[in-house]
């Protein structure tokens, strides 16, 4: 392979490319935006050189490229290698996770310092993209080029992407005009805490429960030691105050701490909590809303080991950070600490590893902890410690559960059952704050014709379209297709359109015309369109005390509204019936997230559950806030269906626009694995249609493989995928996912 390669010289002449060979060894490391070193001009002096591009062949004589300059460690390499096996993906795109956001020199960084920048932000899905690209949808070489740059740096500015692709600022704006991309002005802040002012906090005393836990995790610490931890506690048990005084020990001991929390929960009210307590020069935050060279700074400043504490989401596992003390993995239970996309890793796998290396103990967090976390810890292999009170010693809200069924037989037509309106109303003649959760965004879930059945389906998508009032359109919300309301059904002309289901934008409405003198906000992917406005919407609410927060998922997590003293869940149902192993356990979890949401500061609060399945366990279990009981019922049904934590669940999911290839394929992986890998251990399960089986045209299949995962198992998958990507089969791709979140 030939690399193109510019020099890194301010020589007007050498603004061009050099071509260079890729020696074998290097052939998986070397990639477009690689710093390298290479012989340059008649006497072969050593030089740095990017690499712009990537090509097969080239007619010129070209020298080998001499190293590469990563600055990756042999350890990091090593655990790309890891993670490229167990998650079945290329070393490089493990690689990628590890280097520095931003690959060019200091100096061209500093040159980008404007009052304001444009960031660019893609503005469809990363599988849309790519098939539009693949389809040829995009001609335009030089738009591939950007859309293919962002897949991998989300949110860097204009002059970043002409610096990188080489490409005009005009082309950007071709691609913001035909809806691929977002251009969001933003103020320049190369230090993301530059301008925060708060107040010091000291240690707190600790609770008896919370010294417990503190000395068996320093014990660990002092002894240079790894050790899985797992601190188990009801939201506002402490939990927090714990972390800041782990982390205060390992600065102590002259090492570093890394905080991983879900994205959606890095709000600057928790990163306010770190400042308070450490100086914020320690400090380094690394989150995704972040530019480019907002990242590259927060991660110079790792490596030079000025910041010792490094929170962030998901991929600030990978911070360039050594001599770690302490590993901390808030919310663990969390989804977002599992990758979606490739290399699609588990954040916690990888921070059990780094852990390891560094003889440092690593501690989940969790009020509700992920079922195989809980499991290993009752196994032996994870310490538990608890904490079972509130710190502050307000009360666990009252929830109540209300039957549906029973509404709709009294005659109830309305969204609200009666105790939710009557709750509603108390609430707000009391000058407090409700919030109302409905998974569901739109304004109606499905379109049926009363007298054929007939239902709107996507064009592209094997599913029904959702409609959405306010633009008074269908639309498809895996593909985004969308099209106009049909108000005569194509197959049997009949005017009988019916409107199922419920919604948020419907949601929002209905109240507004229930209580029309109240305040409502709403929260879901419609309303949060620019970067950022998740934040303000919360704040919005919290400090213009608008009085009813309306929201999907987003609004359960993390956050803190110290005057919300109702919450009601419009129906519980819709995560209980997603086909998927973990639908209780989600259920259970959201259900008593919620309820955690209500009457935090002294204040009682109230929870209403509506659901048509009032009987379910996991609803029950998060009525009762009763973790042991919900595990209990649940792990004896994992145990008989055999899912985890009795086995991994592997899914391999083919797509392809050929149907017969698709078939083809999967049925040829399975012949292999079923001679190669099912014995007593595996059970692989034979090429079915996965349970959308089209989205974008593109024919979906899957296989699923129960059984643990071990590293010959790995080896021989990988063997056998090897030998279908050697094979001739154009147009199918294989993703693997390794205990996915997502089983649809
Ligand atoms: P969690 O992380 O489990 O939700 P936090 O650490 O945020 O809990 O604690 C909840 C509240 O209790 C915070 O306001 C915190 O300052 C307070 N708190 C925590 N530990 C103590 C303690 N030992 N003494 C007094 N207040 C505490
Ligand atoms: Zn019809
Ligand atoms: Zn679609």
């Amino acid at each position: 392979m030939i690399a193109e390669i510019v020099i890194n010289r301010s020589a007007k002449k050498l603004n061009r490319t050099f071509d260079y060979k890729i020696p074998k060894e290097l052939e998986e490391l070397v990639m477009i935006g690689s710093t390298v070193i290479v012989p340059f001009g008649k006497s072969s002096t050593l030089e740095e050189g990017y690499v712009i591009g990537i090509k097969e062949n080239t007619s010129y004589e070209v020298k080998d490229i001499v190293k590469i300059k990563h600055n990756l460690t042999e350890k990091q390499i090593e655990l790309a290698q890891w993670m490229a096996k167990r998650y079945f993906c290329n070393i490089s795109d493990c690689i990628k996770q590890m280097l520095q956001p931003g690959t060019k020199s200091k100096k061209e960084t500093r040159n980008i310092q404007d009052k304001t920048i444009n960031v660019v932000f893609l503005s469809k899905d990363i599988e849309e993209i790519q098939f539009d690209i693949e389809t040829d949808k995009i001609k335009s070489e030089k738009q591939k080029k950007v859309l293919q740059f962002l897949k991998n740096n989300d949110g860097v500015t204009i002059t970043e992407i002409e610096l990188f692709t080489g490409c005009t600022r005009a082309i950007v704006k071709t691609l913001e005009k035909n809806g691929y991309v977002e251009i969001v002005e933003k103020k320049v802040e190369r230090d993301p805490l530059a301008n925060k002012k708060i107040e010091k906090t000291e240690n707190l005393q600790l609770t008896d429960e919370q010294k417990y836990a503190y000395d068996k995790i320093t014990k660990k610490m002092n002894q240079n030691e790894y050790e899985q931890f797992l601190l188990f506690g009801v939201t506002g048990s402490g939990k927090t105050e714990v972390y800041l005084q782990l982390i205060g020990e390992s600065i102590k001991n002259g090492k570093t701490a890394i905080v991983l929390v879900p994205e959606i929960s890095l709000t600057p009210q928790m990163i306010d909590r770190f400042v308070a307590r450490f100086s914020k020069e320690e400090i380094a935050v690394l989150h995704s809303k972040l530019s480019i060279g907002e990242r590259y700074d927060e991660w110079n400043k790792i490596k030079e080991g000025k910041a010792r504490i490094i929170i962030g989401a998901r991929s600030a596992i990978f911070a360039p950070t050594q001599n770690i003390g302490i590993i901390i993995i808030d919310e663990e239970h969390d989804s977002s600490y599992k990758s979606e996309a490739i290399p699609k890793y588990d954040a916690k796998e990888i921070a059990k590893k780094i852990a390891k290396e560094n003889n440092c103990p690593l501690l989940l967090g969790s009020a509700t902890p992920d079922l195989v976390t809980y499991y290993n810890s009752k196994k032996g292999k994870i310490k538990l410690l608890e904490l079972t009170k509130r710190a502050n010693n307000s009360k666990l809200p009252n929830v109540k559960i209300i039957d549906l069924k029973m509404e709709l037989a009294n005659g109830n037509r309305s969204m609200l059952s009666i105790d939710l309106y009557n709750e509603i109303e108390q609430n707000l003649k009391n000058h407090k704050q409700t919030i109302l959760f409905l998974n569901r965004r739109g304004y109606s879930t499905f379109i049926m014709c009363r007298e054929c059945g007939y239902t709107v389906k996507c064009k592209n998508c094997n599913i029904s379209l959702t409609y959405h009032k306010s633009e008074n359109k269908l639309k498809c919300h895996y593909c985004g297709y969308e099209e106009n309301v049909v108000t005569i059904c194509p197959e049997c002309h009949s005017t009988k359109i019916r409107y199922f289901g419920t919604g948020t934008q419907k949601l929002e409405q209905e109240i507004n015309k229930l209580f029309p003198k109240a305040s409502t906000i709403r929260m879901d992917i419609d309303t949060v369109t620019k970067k950022n406005s998740h934040e303000e919407i919360l704040n919005k609410f919290k400090n213009e005390n608008i009085d009813i927060l309306i929201g999907t998922q987003m609004v359960v997590k993390g956050h803190h509204f110290p005057n919300v003293t109702l919450v009601g869940v419009i129906a519980a149902d819709s995560s209980l019936n997603i086909d998927d192993y973990r639908a209780n356990e989600r259920t259970f979890q959201i259900l008593t997230q919620v309820a955690g949401r209500a009457g935090r500061e002294g204040l009682e609060g109230k929870v209403i559950i509506q659901t048509y399945n009032p009987e379910n366990f996991s609803i029950l279990c998060a009525q009762e806030q009763n973790y042991d009981k919900f595990y209990n019922t649940e792990i004896a049904l994992r145990k008989q269906l055999n899912y985890p934590p009795f086995c991994d669940i592997i899914l391999i999911g083919f797509n392809s626009l050929v149907e017969k290839e698709i078939i083809e394929v999967s049925h040829k992986l399975y012949e292999y694995l079923k001679k190669n890998l099912d014995n007593q251990f595996f059970n692989v399960l034979k090429p079915m249609p996965s349970p959308i089986d089209k989205i974008q045209n593109k024919f979906r299949w899957r296989i699923i493989i129960k059984g643990n995962l071990t590293e010959d198992a790995s080896q021989i998958i990988n063997k056998g995928l090897k030998e279908i990507y050697n094979s001739n089969y154009k147009n199918t791709r294989i993703t693997i996912d390794v205990n996915p979140n997502n089983m649809i």
